[in-house]
């Protein structure tokens, strides 16, 4: 049964620590596991990142160094015309020294020609104009109405070279429109034959109205479709997602002076439209919108192969994790094992100290219990008989009493005395006489019911408790008695004894105290004795003696 419990208890123990080690194990595993998932997935975002910001930096460069082209070139052009000028105005003075007149007259035919630098000749004290290569000489004195000499000097232009001749002047001078006109014509062939990595390229669309809609800008240069250069554009215009790419892009450069933003757009060269991020930046002197961009379909398959390749090392990882989760719970149960069997030995031992304990505290009761009895018999027992002596008997009595009166039942004392013992003795000696006590003992006792109680009272005296029963009941049973020992024959030394007993019933209930009903049976007893002995006698006056 120990054995049992025992094996019932480890059973469960393994039970319970092989679960708590698999959960231990599958937390761990799956913490380890979801911090390498959520460090791979921050890797591929982190190269994400650094891909599209390293492409966000080239195109960014790209529109920059354009921009800072524009204004090289313009510094270009003003120092070519500059060069020009003074050529021109180099064979002007030539000329000047013979006929400045005549030569001032050559001047609308000969600078009507497309030339780089504007001239004009003008007469001081009137202050008219006499030629110039601008077509429209009025307007260029209407303009600002100033005189021409101030005209001149405050021109948004670069004077090149002033000659006079007394009243009449020649000035040779350089407008922005020109330059910016050659600036714009060289920008746009160099930006058209502009050849970036991975095929990309530069294009310009010219604002014309700034708030945006249909026609608000030109088509300029446009690399990858050159054949829709000079087409009106309008900032509804959408790609294959629904974006407007045209209005974001205005927005942008009009907020911020460039914008990065990306839509779906054709590849150059190809009929594939994929996923591009362009930058634009606005050149307010032209209203030239610069921008280039690049696809990011190559950006999209490079983190596509990478976040490939971080699954399967993933899958990887969780094959080792599980292997080790594995070789964890092995070990632990292993040391688990190992541990519970050296508990196990110690409870062990401990349980043999406790069983060896335990049977000497069995045997030391035991020996105690026999002791006790021992101790009863001697205390409670006639040692000659072996009934309950006086002492049992009036502890039974006190016991009985107390029955008693909690059940209002009654019980009946009977006592009883040996006729002429002492003639017994006298005849048979005191051994005879300690048989006869012996012999009346056992007959008694065997006569009477278990719940009932027969102790040797003193000398040949003799009480009886009967428990449970009224008088008539204890009379009749005393009556019985009376005949069994008055037909027993005895035999001792091969001589045939015969006694006869007197007895007095007394009944508690009549009485409602053990002594008093004691008394009131022994002055039963008593009066049975004076009336002749061989008798029944009760406290009430009843007798018998079998004849009645
Ligand atoms: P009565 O009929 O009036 O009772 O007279 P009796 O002789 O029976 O009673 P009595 O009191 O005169 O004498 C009792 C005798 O019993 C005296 C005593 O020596 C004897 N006796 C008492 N105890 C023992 C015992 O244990 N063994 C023997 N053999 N005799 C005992
Ligand atoms: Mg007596
Ligand atoms: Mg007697």
């Amino acid at each position: 049964m120990v054995q049992i419990e025992k094996n019932r208890i480890r059973q469960y123990f393994y039970l319970g620590a092989v679960i708590i080690i698999i959960m231990l194990s599958a937390c761990l595993s799956g913490l380890f596991m979801r911090n390498l998932r959520i460090e791979y997935e921050l890797k591929i975002s982190q190269l994400s990142d650094s891909i599209i910001s390293a492409k966000k930096r080239y195109i960014k460069d790209v529109i920059y160094r354009t921009v800072g082209d524009i204004g090289a070139e313009e510094s270009i052009v003003q120092a070519e015309f500059t060069r020009h000028g003074e050529k021109m105005c180099d064979i002007l003075k030539r000329a000047l020294e013979d006929r400045l007149g005549e030569t001032a007259g050559l001047f609308p035919g000969f600078l009507g020609l497309p030339a780089p630098v504007d001239l004009v000749v003008y007469r001081k004290s009137t202050n008219t104009v006499l030629g110039s290569s601008v077509p429209d000489r009025t307007a260029l004195l209407f303009e600002t109405g100033s005189p021409i000499t101030d005209i001149l000097l405050k021109q948004p232009v670069r004077s090149i070279e002033k000659l006079s001749d007394g009243d009449i002047h020649v000035a040779a001078f350089l407008t922005q429109t020109k330059v910016s006109a050659l600036v714009r014509e060289r920008m746009a062939h160099r930006i058209r034959n502009t050849s970036l990595m991975d095929g990309s390229y530069i294009w310009v669309n010219q604002i014309i109205n700034y708030d945006g809609g249909d026609n608000y800008a030109i088509r300029l240069i446009h690399p990858n479709l050159p054949d829709t250069e000079g087409m009106s554009l309008s900032t509804d215009m959408q790609d294959i997602k629904g974006n407007a790419p045209y209005k974001e892009e205005l927005e942008g450069v009009k907020s911020g002076g460039e914008i990065y933003f990306d839509y779906y757009f054709k590849k150059m060269h190809q009929d594939l439209i994929t996923h591009k991020l362009s930058f634009a930046k606005l050149y307010k002197p032209f209203d030239w919108v610069l921008a280039t961009g690049v696809h990011l379909d190559d950006v999209e398959q490079l983190i596509f192969r990478e976040s490939k390749r971080m699954k399967d090392s993933y899958r990887s990882q969780l094959l080792y994790a599980a292997l080790a989760a594995v070789a964890g719970i092995v070990m632990s149960i292993g040391i688990m094992v190992i541990f519970e069997r050296l508990i196990s030995r110690l409870i062990s031992n401990y349980n043999s100290d406790i069983l060896r304990q335990q049977r000497a505290l069995v045997d030391e009761k035991k020996r105690l219990e026999d002791a006790l009895i021992l101790l009863k018999a001697v205390a409670f027992k006639d040692p000659l008989t072996g009934l309950w002596n006086r002492r049992a008997m009036l502890e039974r009595l006190a016991e009985e009493t107390s029955r008693s009166l909690r059940r209002h039942q009654c019980f009946c004392l009977i006592i009883c005395d040996i006729d002429y013992f002492k003639k017994v003795n006298d005849i048979f000696g005191h051994n005879g006489g300690d048989a006869v006590l012996q012999s009346i003992a056992t007959l008694l006792k065997g006569n009477v019911r278990g719940e009932d109680m027969v102790s040797r009272w003193g000398g040949e005296e003799f009480l009886i408790l009967l428990s449970s029963v009224d008088t008539p009941i204890a009379v009749q049973k005393a009556e019985c008695l009376r005949e069994l020992v008055e037909n027993h024959v005895m035999l001792f030394d091969e001589k045939e004894i015969f006694v006869t007993m007197t007895f007095g019933v007394a009944n508690f209930c009549d009485h409602r105290s053990h002594g008093e009903t004691l008394k009131a049976a022994d002055a039963a007893l008593y009066r049975g004795e004076t009336k002749g002995r061989n008798r029944v006698e009760t406290g009430h006056g009843m007798s018998s003696n079998g004849k009645r």
